[in-house]
């Protein structure tokens, strides 16, 4: 075991955007910040349909070339059938490069970063890291867990594992180009949906089921592809990429910090539990944690970390997150088979309908 050496006043863990956000975001306000990934390469695979809402370049620099196509909304479909169209522009990211540009634009801000490093334990406030043979520990005042919906800053914080949807997700060619993201509802794809979000010529195709349905994710997919190939969406054929994941579909988690702890992103639960999308939550969350550091340091202790962050997080995402989880609740209690009623269930729960927001 390598001694520890140098000491940080935060370690960030995870270089995803809620990582890179919080570590520039540190580096900002003068802290000593090193990042630590376990990839070897930042953003590298991509698990997401990278879709963002155009809002988010209020929150982070996006360049021309990080967005594959921009989309006018969304188009939801239930059992096949279109049934609205909800105006949200919104960009499909080229994700690869925006996480990496956000990364360099923490090392930039001053932020040393580790790849191919992982945190594999914590205790207090030292961090057991390991990279290749080796294995060494660090400390820091603040431990950031921006590690993804798998956290172990989030256990160490006494956090049960959330609830999940499982996704599986294909890279086609489409038949012509999109303007929209499209939705898909189907009473075969449990917990989740199937979507369409249009990358030029190709698309981001995918379905995303309940955690406990994850072995029914492969046949669904294909059992998509073929509705979309026979509606002439996409090409039958070759699929250039295959991805997937776990999406945090349980809201926020219940313990966000401690004194020296710190969650962001899906460690934190921050994906919308009904959409899934949890891009610019990651982004947004990763700066409030930074700044509740800040603000802890700042003022010599008298503002608590653990208390600003669970009250902006809360602000932020606190009643939007519980009705969402309320909606999923009762949604994937209710799910049936039936078309009509499914399709009054679906109304009820998807965020493109006024039934959504009236109960
Ligand atoms: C298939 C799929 C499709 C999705 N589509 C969308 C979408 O269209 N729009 C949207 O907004 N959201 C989408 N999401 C969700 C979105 O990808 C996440 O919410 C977002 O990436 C969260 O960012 P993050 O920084 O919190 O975590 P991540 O992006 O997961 O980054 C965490 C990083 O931490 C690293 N890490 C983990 N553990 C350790 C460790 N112990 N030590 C060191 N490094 C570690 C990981 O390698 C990773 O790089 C999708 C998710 C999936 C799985």
């Amino acid at each position: 075991m390598k001694p520890t050496s140098e000491h940080y006043d935060a370690i960030v863990v995870g270089a995803g955007p809620a990582g890179s956000t919080a570590a520039k975001r540190l580096a900002q306000g003068g802290l000593k910040v090193l990042m630590l990934e376990q990839r070897t390469v930042i953003g590298r695979t991509v698990q997401c349909a990278e879709f963002v809402p155009l809002a988010i370049s209020r929150h982070a620099v996006l360049r021309a070339c990080d967005i594959a196509q921009q989309v006018q909304g969304i188009k939801t479909l239930i059992n096949g059938e279109p049934v609205s169209t909800l105006h949200a522009p919104g960009y499909v990211l080229n994700r690869v490069l925006w996480d990496e540009y956000q990364a360099q634009e923490a090392k930039t801000a001053g932020v040393t970063i580790k790849g191919a490093t992982r945190a594999i334990h914590i205790e207090g406030t030292e961090v057991t890291l390991v990279s290749g043979a080796q294995s060494w520990k660090m400390s820091a005042k603040y431990i950031l867990g921006c590690d993804g919906p798998r956290s172990i800053i989030s256990k160490k914080l006494g956090n049960e594992p959330q609830e999940m949807c499982a996704a599986l997700q294909y890279e086609m060619m489409l038949t012509k180009p999109l303007e929209h993201a499209e939705i898909y509802f189907d009473p075969a794809y449990y917990g989740g949906y199937a979507w369409v979000f249009p990358k030029g010529k190709t698309a981001n195709v995918g379905v995303a089921v309940h955690d406990s349905y994850r072995n029914r994710l492969k046949p669904s997919l294909a059992d998509f592809c073929r509705k979309i190939v026979s509606m002439g969406v996409i090409h039958a054929g070759a699929v250039s990429a295959a991805t997937g994941g776990l999406i945090p579909a349980g809201g926020l988690v219940k313990n966000l910090a401690n004194d020296h702890l710190l969650v962001a992103g899906d460690a934190a639960g921050c994906t919308h539990p009904i959409t899934g999308a949890g891009i610019m939550n990651a982004v947004v969350s990763g700066h409030l944690a930074a700044l509740a550091v800040i603000l802890q340091v700042n003022s010599n202790g008298r503002e608590q970390v653990s208390k600003s962050y669970t009250r902006m997080l809360l602000e932020e995402y606190g009643t939007q997150f519980t009705i969402a989880s309320d909606r999923l609740m009762s949604r994937n209690q209710r799910w049936t088979d039936n078309p009509e009623e499914f399709s009054a269930l679906i109304r009820r729960s998807w965020i493109a309908f006024p039934e959504y927001y009236m109960q």
